[in-house]
């Protein structure tokens, strides 16, 4: 499909091999970009852009900070800036941030593809795999942007399929690019960056691992085991009764006490009630859930709590969240507030 894009559209969506290709030419190599006035202000734009993503509540980039350039500069700093963001997100190891800014950046084109005309639509839908015939996606292609999606309507039940296609309105049509860009941009992190690099931006990842421990401590607080779900409690019990727990149950244990900000030695100390504690490899377990060997794991779903026989003496709030994680929020905001109205 031949589209004439325009300048402000390498700017618009950067994940583009026609944006990438557009700052290849500029290209001078990381290192001596880093260190030169472009790329210091492609820096700049770039740790706007994960600020943005750890920030916003929602993840919407409802605001985007910068304004589409239309400049051949302007746009080669903004490309540059998506660039450099996915390599500083990529020294953090942290998989929590590297999913905030592939959302982050699947949003932002969002709110400029449903402006465009069908044809620019068609050109980045089929660049990120949205192959459309009509107004139907292959069966199997649509089962896999959707298998992230929680949505009900999105279920392959509640959807017209016929011949082997999925029917999709124009509407549903630009959340399910929106949903396969996230998918891409999400897939290339973490990008393979040599230590020397990561070392000559240490100063911006520090400054991001910091907003996002606070973003953390904003969200769920000060640790209160009180609060904690059910299945987590019987966990916690287990350990301390002496009870072995499988390999499902300290996974879930650690990702769940990680992913509401406790730092590994203190998860390590819980572990320490066990009578069976070694300290060499419940360090090493804690680090590599944690995110040290470069993947970051987040708590599992209620859904895969039950499939490994770990959601144990549910009760009412159970019934109405999906994710442990979702329960131990729920519980903090109605201890904090328990006359309001409190939402998930
Ligand atoms: S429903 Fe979810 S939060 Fe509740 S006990 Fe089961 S796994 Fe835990």
């Amino acid at each position: 499909m031949r589209v004439a894009l325009e300048l402000k559209d390498f700017a618009k969506y950067p994940f583009l091999k026609e944006s990438q290709q557009f700052i290849a030419a500029y290209s001078q190599g990381v290192e001596q970009f880093i260190n030169s006035n472009p790329g210091k202000v492609a820096l700049k734009y770039a740790m706007e852009r994960i600020e943005g993503a750890l920030r916003s509540a929602e993840n919407t980039a409802d605001k985007d900070p910068q304004a589409v350039p239309s400049d051949s500069f302007g746009v080669k700093m903004s490309v540059s800036g998506y660039a450099l963001a996915r390599v500083i997100v990529s020294c953090t190891k942290e998989r929590n941030v590297m999913e905030r800014l592939s959302r982050y950046e699947a949003n932002r084109a969002y709110r400029y593809l449903i402006d465009e005309e069908e044809s620019k639509k068609a050109f980045i839908a089929s660049s990120v795999g949205v192959v459309v015939s009509g107004a139907a996606i292959p069966v199997t292609r649509y089962i896999e942007i959707v298998s992230r999606l929680k949505d009900e309507r999105w279920r392959l039940v509640n959807r017209d399929v016929d011949g082997g296609y999925v029917h999709v309105g124009s509407l549903e049509m630009d959340e399910l690019v929106r949903e396969a860009i996230r998918v891409l941009v999400s897939s290339q992190l973490p990008l393979p960056i040599p230590d020397r690099i990561c070392g000559l931006i240490s100063p911006y990842t520090e400054k991001i691992s910091g907003i996002y421990q606070t973003y953390l401590l904003e969200q769920f607080g000060t640790v209160e085991e009180d609060c904690f779900p059910p299945c987590i409690q019987a966990l916690i019990a287990a350990l301390t009764d002496g009870r072995n727990l499988p390999h499902t149950g300290r996974f879930a244990l650690t990702a769940f006490l990680h992913n509401i900000g406790m730092d590994s030695t203190q998860i390590i100390e819980l572990y320490c009630r066990a009578p069976d504690f070694d300290i060499e490899k419940t360090q090493y377990q804690v680090e590599h859930i944690s995110g040290r060997g470069g993947t970051e794991y987040t708590a599992p779903s209620c859904a895969a709590m039950r499939t490994n026989s770990l959601c144990v003496r549910k009760d009412d709030i159970c019934e109405r969240i999906n994710h442990p994680l979702s329960y131990y929020r729920f519980r903090k905001r109605r201890e904090k507030a328990p006359a309001t109205q409190t939402s998930y």
